[in-house]
């Protein structure tokens, strides 16, 4: 796949900060070089210092599962790094369950709040 640094100039500016965070830390080893400069610089412009960026990484590290290639594991329902792994069902269209698989989740996908997982399970990867 090309790198395309326009493409990743303008996804960068209107990522969320706690995302941009996520890329120079847990995903930094498979991210493009220039791409995690680019990210640096924006989280620099918008006042984050390198303290809090650390301080990011120890927190994720904290409860990210991480993989060989060095980076985190993703939630199997957003961006974030997934804290935590359950056996779960793939459904069809949302609603027939097919196989069991194992889900990640993160944090914020873990709380008893979060809709049940297998419903949005076709959106998963
Ligand atoms: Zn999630």
């Amino acid at each position: 796949m090309k790198f395309d640094l326009k493409r990743v100039a303008v996804y960068i500016r209107g990522a969320d900060t706690e995302e941009l965070l996520d890329r120079v830390t847990v995903y930094r080893a498979g991210m493009e070089p220039a791409a995690v400069d680019l990210m640096e610089m924006e989280l620099d412009r918008r006042g984050v210092t390198q303290e809090e960026i650390a301080e990011h990484d120890c927190t994720r590290r904290e409860t990210a599962i991480m993989l060989p290639d060095g980076t985190a594991m993703r939630c199997s329902f957003c961006d974030r790094p997934a804290a935590v792994r359950r056996w779960g069902w793939h459904r069809l269209f949302g609603r027939v369950p097919v196989f069991p698989r194992v889900f990640a989740y993160c944090t914020a996908h873990l709380s008893p709040k979060a809709r049940p997982p297998e419903d949005s399970a076709d959106r998963a990867d």
